[in-house]
């Protein structure tokens, strides 16, 4: 029979990806091996899971994975007995790019320049296979799936097309040969290739060959002792596990029997992924049952805002066919995900003691995470919000305190746990609401974020104390040292009077005006009633369709004692016109310094009707 080769196209994507890769100036171009070793890995773990769970036929050759220079050809070799691909695989595997986290990776990277790190990600965003075009300017891929009884040569140059045509591989698994490029033959030699598998890929679970040689040592460093795994192995493992070239940030490795046999070994990566604009991460974490990977990056395993985790969970006590299905549901699954997030949650704080710079470092780049947990995950709230950080009014610039911190310095009859929020500190701490509070040397918290007022409006209180906005109205402060003297500057009578006055002129603008019993300084402050606050207002608006400028109504509060709101009570009678302007543009400067921006035009407005009226 002739031989039949099919030309087909990449998909636009993966023609990108290559383009990308092909032109890299990225240097470590030996990262190739890494990623064709992991991919071959992956294959062997899927036959072994699938040789273990399901009525197969089994081909008795052993799991390894073969690596032969030649030097004749200018060609390197990796060939694995893995499951292997069909024909349909191969089209689908390498020739798109279904993952909406490798279509992230891939902007990115042609976003950036050429010679950006990004490259060395290539592996954590699925698409480590066209690393082998770094190095060759031809690879030619034979494959036979442990499915039938058939083989594949799938051949390209990277350009815009490949070819499938069938092949005589007899036994099961893949070989990728490299056609490496002049620059590159470097890598025929096996002294280098046995330092690239002994850097990037010693904990690779299946044994690798060089030639004749083995040249990893198997391990599974997470069932091993504590003191039998030096840092440096750790560090690797997590290298090699995470395919990240730097080393963590934090380590926890630990055994338990009771309630359940578990092996766990969890890192935390330097840097925060999701902050750096890749995407939401894929859950980091693989499950295990004696050794025997029963499903990478498992979804079920963690909550879902651990998904910065990396690492490996291993417990005998599992079935080694659960399914992705009975995972979600499973009784077993739920008993553990609970044992290891207290117990992560658990290290976290002790780290947060024993070494606060530290923590802060990572408090710094993953808090994002532990918020989403405090305000969507209520199993763990407590220990979460522990773990949680604020700026206040009594940590100088750029410290944080904890809510225990804070709780530990209230002042005695004081309420609840104070707080405000604002869009920066300066704007905070310059705002009318600090001004009672600094008075009386009460401690606030400042919150910047939308999602800290949410946890902190969602939770109510925290160790039986409870959270109140600072922006409220009616707050029942203990009485300190530091009270304010109430001087009656007005009658009754004429207090009542000009409240009224000013309810008339701000109409709908305003729910209430009264009298303030806290201010001393400004004129005049909004504030909202129980249940409400400037940064749930801020959210809100954020969330709703009309980004418009209209607020809620809000308290007025003045203070009676102030000489602008005198000059206003005494122009009301003489001059009602310049009055008005005035009471409001009281009202819209309370509203810019809660941070609550008013109509502008309004306000450039009447500033300048103001203005003119000066002499
Ligand atoms: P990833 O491995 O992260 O999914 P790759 O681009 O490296 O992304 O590989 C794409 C897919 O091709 C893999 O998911 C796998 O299904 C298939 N594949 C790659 N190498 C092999 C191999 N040696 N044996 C079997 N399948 C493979």
């Amino acid at each position: 029979m002739p031989k039949v080769t099919e030309k087909l196209e990449f998909q636009a994507e993966v023609k990108k990806m290559l383009d990308i890769v092909i032109h890299s100036l990225y240097t470590d171009k030996e990262i190739f091996l890494r990623e064709l070793i992991s991919n071959s890995v992956d294959a062997l773990e899927k036959y072994r899971y699938l040789s273990l769970t399901e009525e197969i036929e089994k081909e008795e050759i052993s799991l390894e994975i073969k690596i032969t220079a030649n030097k004749e050809e200018g060609t390197l070799t990796i060939s694995d007995t893995g499951i292997g691909m069909t024909k349909e695989e191969l089209i689908k595997n390498l020739g798109t790019i279904a993952h909406s986290g490798s279509k992230t990776f891939l902007k990115k990277l042609s976003e950036n320049s050429n010679d950006s790190n990004d490259v060395n990600l290539i592996g954590q965003f699925g698409v480590g296979f066209y690393a082998a075009f770094m190095v060759a300017d031809k690879v030619s891929l034979i494959t036979h799936s442990y499915k039938e009884d058939k083989s594949f040569l799938w051949e390209s140059d990277g350009s815009g097309t490949y070819e499938i045509s069938s092949a005589d591989k007899k036994t099961r698994g893949t070989e990728i040969k490299l056609y490496l490029k002049e620059e590159h033959k470097n890598f025929l030699e096996e002294f280098e290739l046995k330092r690239i598998i002994k850097q990037y890929s010693s904990f690779v679970p299946f044994d690798v060959y060089v030639g004749e040689e083995k040249v990893n040592t198997v391990q599974a460093v997470w069932t091993k002792n504590k003191n039998e795994v030096t840092e440096d192995e750790y560090n690797e493992f997590y290298k090699f596990l995470a395919n990240d070239y730097q080393e963590p940030r934090y380590k926890l490795h630990f055994s338990t029997d009771v309630p359940l046999n578990i092996h766990a070994l969890l890192y935390v990566p330097k840097e925060n992924m999701e902050k750096a604009g890749f995407g939401m991460l894929d859950p980091g974490v693989n499950l295990y049952c004696k050794k025997i990977l029963i499903q990478e990056k498992a979804p079920d395993l963690l909550p879902k805002w651990l998904r910065f985790l990396k690492g490996v969970i291993d417990s005998a006590e599992l079935p080694l066919n659960i399914s992705r299905e009975t995972m979600q549901d499973s009784a077993l699954i739920s008993k553990l995900r609970r044992v290891i997030t207290k117990r992560f949650l658990k290290y976290l704080s002790e780290q947060a003691k024993n070494d606060e710079t530290k923590y802060l470092e990572f408090y710094n780049r993953f808090a994002n995470f532990l918020k989403e947990g405090a305000a969507t995950d209520y199993e763990y709230k407590d220990e979460l919000m522990k773990l949680l950080r604020f700026e206040s009014s009594k940590a100088e610039n750029g410290k944080t305190v904890s809510l225990d911190e804070y709780i530990e310095r209230m002042v005695p009859e004081q309420k609840g746990i104070y707080y405000v929020s604002g869009v920066s500190r300066d704007a905070v701490i310059a705002s009318p609401y600090m001004e009672i509070f600094r008075k009386k040397d009460i401690e606030v918290l400042f919150t910047y974020e939308s999602v800290d007022d949410y946890i902190f409006d969602s939770l109510q209180n925290y160790n039986e104390k409870q959270f109140i906005s600072a922006d409220q109205e009616g707050l029942e402060l203990p009485e300190t040292d530091g009270e304010l003297e109430v001087e009656n500057a007005m009658a009754p009578e004429i207090e009542e009077s000009m409240i009224n006055w000013f309810k008339k002129i701000l109409g709908p603008k305003v729910s209430e005006v009264k009298a303030s019993k806290r201010l001393s300084d400004t004129p005049a402050m909004v504030v909202n009633p129980k249940g409400m606050s400037n940064g749930m207002e801020r959210m809100l608006r954020m969330m709703s369709e009309d980004k418009g400028l209209n607020t809620m109504p809000k308290i007025l509060e003045l203070n009676m004692t102030h000489g602008l709101i005198l000059k206003i009570n005494s122009l009301r009678i003489t001059d009602e016109a310049i009055a008005s302007l005035m009471a409001e543009q009281l009202l819209d400067n309370a509203l810019l310094s809660a941070g609550l921006v008013a109509d502008t035009s309004a306000l450039i407005d009447r500033m300048y009707k103001l203005m003119e009226r000066t002499n």
